[in-house]
């Protein structure tokens, strides 16, 4: 079997109401859906999310990057060879989510060629995973409400703060998610860089008594001097998330202790790094969560292959359902979370089937339907 091709099709999902966080706000879902083809007919399918303030990628530069790029150096190769394939790509710098999405293609691939889910395949054994739910950074009441519809309705029982625009409502916004969601729950906050070092030491000094799992991103990576003197004052772990999106900048994080415990997102790692930066942290005896990156179902559903192939991961709640954002979806059988968990897909590959009407629709590009 050899790779033929790879498509690349831009496509946009209006989001039901902005994503606001320290760094921007998002109100649609601006992706690429990426199929690797093959002379024997079988596919395998990705996501790539445009987040031009997080990696500089645009849908335009993804689908230029596949077609220039990607595509001639995998064509003729075994879409099997995922190292290889990993190895002969690993110049293109950058563009994170348009080589996250070929590398979850290609082991979407290998699932549907053997007739494996990709869990299976990597050697996993989780049934699901336990699902945080990430929070609009909106007043302290209105973000607590969604707190308790969650633990309600979905039986939800991790929760993500957005926090580091202003420090005394971040912690009138942790206290009152706390209250709404009672002491056994999980709640962590992330301030995508939004605090200084000090802010974040003083305002996570103040949410001492709500019982935080740990920190994302408190202040500006760059302040090396000032993270790392935080993450030792503090009694939880920093988690690296945007400072770390590569194996590279991981090691570098971990390594240098500004951070004990890192964001895994499938999206701009594929399964071939992200499985590096887990055996990474594994080794340090630092966590490894499933971040998320404002990710489609076809996103979820491969993080969470991934997740449950990696004890290390399974382990942890994972950001897993953003996609309640999006108005539609594109793929065929949607994916619910039941008593505050996903269970994994019983299906080939990442499990997921693309509805080609539903394709038609949202796509941006020349095969719109008009
Ligand atoms: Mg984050």
């Amino acid at each position: 079997m050899q790779i033929t091709s790879i498509e690349a099709v831009p496509y946009s999902i209006p989001y039901r109401s902005p994503l606001a966080f320290a760094t921007g706000v998002l109100t649609s879902a601006d992706h690429v859906l990426v199929r690797v083809h093959t002379d024997d007919g079988v596919h395998g399918v990705g996501d790539a999310a445009a987040r031009p303030m997080v990696y500089g990628e645009s849908q335009e530069s993804i689908v230029t990057a596949i077609r220039d790029w990607l595509e001639p150096a995998l064509t003729g190769l075994d879409p099997f060879a995922v190292e290889e394939a990993h190895a002969r790509t690993s110049w293109v710098v950058a563009n994170n989510t348009a080589r996250g999405a070929v590398d979850v293609a290609l082991h979407d691939l290998r699932g549907r060629a053997t007739g494996l889910p990709s869990w299976r395949l990597l050697g996993g054994t989780a049934r699901a995973i336990r699902v945080t739910r990430m929070l609009s950074m909106g007043e302290p009441a209105a973000t607590a409400e969604e707190a308790r519809a969650a633990a309600e309705e979905d039986g939800i029982t991790s929760f993500k703060v957005k926090v580091g625009v202003d420090s005394r409502a971040d912690v009138a916004r942790v206290a009152a998610v706390r209250e709404a969601v009672g002491d056994d729950a999980t709640i962590y906050v992330d301030a995508n860089h939004g605090w200084s070092a000090e802010e974040a030491h003083r305002a996570l000094e103040a949410m001492r008594d709500h019982d935080l799992d740990l920190v994302e991103e408190p202040n500006p990576a760059e302040d090396r001097i000032g993270r790392r003197r935080l993450a030792q004052l503090l009694t939880i772990p920093v988690m690296a998330d945007e400072s770390a999106p590569t194996l590279a900048d991981a090691a570098r994080e971990l390594t240098g202790g500004a951070a004990r415990a890192i964001s895994i997102k499938t999206t701009r790692t594929g399964f071939t790094e992200s499985a590096r930066i887990v055996a990474l942290a594994r080794a340090l005896g630092a966590r490894a969560l499933l971040g998320n990156q404002a990710d489609s179902m076809i996103g979820s559903a491969a993080s969470l292959a991934f997740g449950a192939a990696h004890p290390w991961v399974a382990r942890e709640p994972g950001e897993l359902d953003l996609y309640t954002l999006f108005t539609d979806h594109l793929v065929a059988e949607p994916l619910r979370v039941r008593d505050g968990a996903l269970q994994v897909s019983e299906r080939p590959g990442i499990g997921v089937e693309i509805d080609e009407d539903k394709l038609a629709r949202y796509r941006t590009d020349a095969g719109a339907r008009p």
